[in-house]
This record gives structure tokens, sequence and C-alpha cells, in this order.
């Protein structure tokens, strides 16, 4: 049975798997018309997933707004992916969140701008609704892994989408706060918005690496500690065991899908465009 799901995330699953601590092929970066995508892993078990690292294997680590979304999502559909679970991490603003929390996103505020957000950029075809912002289905199958698992989580949040590769201000993390967002991070946009464009289930879990600059949250600064003091030793170790995880949660994602029923509309978000401009049946054709 052909792969139709794939994990895009940040270096934590790539070094479990260059450690030998998951089973899995390299497959390679995969070209299209965008440039090529980053490097692609077949990960092996029962219901084998495809994975993306979204910074590049190794250390090839670039800025989150010179990642090539564009390529990334093209190579995964090409492939024959329909579901996409994506993993980020994101500093929580309400205290109602610590570290070590997975949270699952059921909105974002975007606040990129920088990135390329659309395969449609001469054409109209990039006007699309954007409720839901991410697949119920996805996200409920999602939350019943994490329960399985007894995993402490949120089955909803809402994120904002800083540029970064900096941290955020304290006055741009209370701006956040009062707009609604309940963490940030740098992650998951455009990768959400590319993956209407081509009809794929796409949710997203934020694992919690520190507080951002909120109020009594504020911390002194550590020289030398990768969050400056943002998040303690014990928050660190919680940490490490959400993170240890992920490709665990990956695998029982993956092996959920193969027993639920779809009942979902994301591969049907462009259903208006390719009735008003009847569009081919060929979604590559869409693209100019
Ligand atoms: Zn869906």
């Amino acid at each position: 049975m052909a792969t139709k799901i794939a994990c895009i995330a940040g270096g934590e699953i790539y070094r479990q798997w260059d450690a030998g601590r998951i089973d899995g092929d390299r497959i390679g970066p995969r070209a299209t018309p965008f440039g090529d995508s980053g490097e692609i892993f077949l990960i092996n078990g029962p219901s084998p997933f495809y994975l993306l690292p979204r910074y590049g294997a190794g250390m090839d680590k670039t800025s989150p707004c010179r990642i090539n979304s564009r390529a990334n999502m093209y190579a995964l559909k090409d492939m024959g992916v329909q579901h996409v679970l994506a993993w980020g991490p994101a500093g929580a603003i309400t205290h109602n969140i610590a570290v070590g929390d997975l949270v699952i996103l059921e909105d974002v505020i975007d606040r990129t701008y920088l990135r390329k957000q659309t395969f449609f950029e001469d054409s109209p075809l990039g006007f699309l609704r954007q409720f839901p912002v991410f697949c119920p289905m996805l996200r409920r199958v999602i939350n019943n892994v994490l329960q399985s698992m007894k995993l402490v989580h949120r089955p909803s949040a809402v994120a904002a989408v800083s540029e970064g590769p900096r941290l955020e201000t304290p006055a741009e993390v209370r701006m956040l706060m009062a707009i609604g967002a309940e963490v940030v991070t740098h992650s998951f946009v455009p990768e959400v918005f590319l993956a209407k464009e081509l009809q794929m289930c796409y949710a997203a879990v934020c694992y919690v690496v520190n507080y951002a600059e909120t109020g009594s949250r504020h911390k002194p600064f550590v020289a030398g500690d990768l969050f400056g003091g943002l998040s303690q030793s014990s928050e660190t170790q919680r940490l490490a065991g959400a993170v240890g995880a992920l490709s665990r949660i990956a695998a029982g994602v993956s092996s959920a899908l193969d027993e639920v029923a779809v009942d979902c509309d994301c591969d049907k978000t462009m259903q208006h465009h390719i009735r008003q401009c009847n569009l081919p049946s060929d979604w590559r054709k869409w693209i100019q």
C-alpha cells in the first residue's frame, strides 16, 4: 500500500533517526518546480510514514524564512501523501501551558512577512477560505493517540507564528497575548496554507520548549543556556520526555489513520475553483 502520511518536523526526530533509534531509509531531496525539497526519509514499521526534517538534516539548518515550504509540500503531494502531521517547538504565552506540554493547534495568527505563502502568485486560485484551519479529523486522531499514550497535552490552542529567527520581545509577547495567542512559534506557516492549496490534510502539534517573555514568567538571562534561562532544568527534563516520544506518536498516528474513516473535506478545498475555472484533474497543472 502506498504511503500517504508524512511527518514534517524540526531536527528532533531526525536526530533519533541519525542515532539509529528509528529504522528508516533515506530517500533524499525531490525535485519540484520550486526547487529541491528538503531531505525525505521513509520510516519503517507496521504503518510506514515519510519524514521531512523542516530545517534540513545535520548542520544545514536555515532560518525559518529560508525554508522552501513550497518545494516540501509539493514534493510530499507528488509522492502521494494526503495526511501531514507537523511538529514544531513553541513558547508558552498563557500560564495554563507548561514546558514539556504538547499542544494541538486549532488556529494561527500569522505574523510572518518574508515567506512565500502561495503556489498561485499569478492566478486567482489562492483565494481560499481558512476554516477550519487544521484538519479536524487529523486533530481528533492525534488527540486520541496522545490520550492513549497518557501524554500531557492541550487538545486546542491558538498559535502566533512570528518571523524569527530571533525570539520575541516582552512588548511583542504582551501584544500577542492581547490578540488571543496562547503559544508562539516560528513553524507551520506557510505549510498549513499551502496544504489547503493542494487539498491535503494538515495538523500541527507544538512541544512547548520555554515560556515566552510574559510578565511574572520573566526570568533572568543565563548566558550559555539555549533559551537564556526561560526554562529550568526540571522543565528541560520534562521536555526531553515529550520530544523523545515524538517518533512513537508519529507511528501511532500513522497506524491510527489506517483504521479511521476519512470524514473531513480537506480533499475538496479547491472544488469551487475547479468548477469555476474548469481546472484539470491533475493538480500539477493548476500550478504554472
Ligand atoms: Zn482532512
